[in-house]
């Protein structure tokens, strides 16, 4: 694997993977290992949510962050950079023992449970972004956050299929 790696859109390099100092659509490596801790921090706030109790600006933050990293949405290193440090603080805070999660453990597990982590975490950004617009107009559902915090807390178990056919 090189500086980077992201294979979340049809843009994808030789419809492999951008893994060289920037991405096809132009996302620098950088940009993209931020974009991994951020979504790392997001999977230890779900994991916190879940033994403690989720509040509006846990809801926010999920969905936000998870929006943050689809693409061509945010390559500002400093703005994902205070959300990486916003999300920490509050998952510090809820549960300190939850452990944030470290991506790179799914772009270099076997191809199965790769492409079935990242079936779902695509699935879940690209869910946040309806979710998030939604947010912004005044629109939330309890039901659909919980969704995202229970799954997506998932993502770091090694064993995920109840949750893959829970989620089809
Ligand atoms: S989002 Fe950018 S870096 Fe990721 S696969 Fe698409 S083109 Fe490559």
């Amino acid at each position: 694997m090189g500086e980077m790696f992201c294979f979340q859109c049809q843009q994808t390099a030789h419809n492999t993977g951008c893994e060289g100092r920037a991405g096809v659509c132009g996302k620098k490596s950088d940009t993209a290992n931020f974009q991994d801790e951020l979504t790392g921090a997001l999977i230890g706030l779900a994991r916190a949510v879940r033994k403690t109790q989720p509040t509006e600006k846990t809801d926010e933050l999920v969905l936000k962050g998870l929006f943050t990293t689809i693409t061509n949405v945010n390559f500002y290193n400093d703005t994902i950079c205070e959300l990486i440090d916003e999300v920490n603080s509050i998952r510090e805070k809820l549960c300190p023992e939850a452990e944030n999660y470290d991506v790179q453990k799914i772009w270099n597990d076997n191809e199965d449970i790769r492409s079935l982590k990242s079936l779902i975490l695509f699935g879940m950004r690209g869910m946040a972004a309806y979710a998030y617009h939604s947010l912004a107009l005044g629109y939330k559902d309890s039901q659909v956050n919980e969704f995202f915090m229970r799954d997506y807390a998932q993502l770091q178990k090694k064993v995920i299929w109840k949750n893959f056919w829970h989620l089809y």
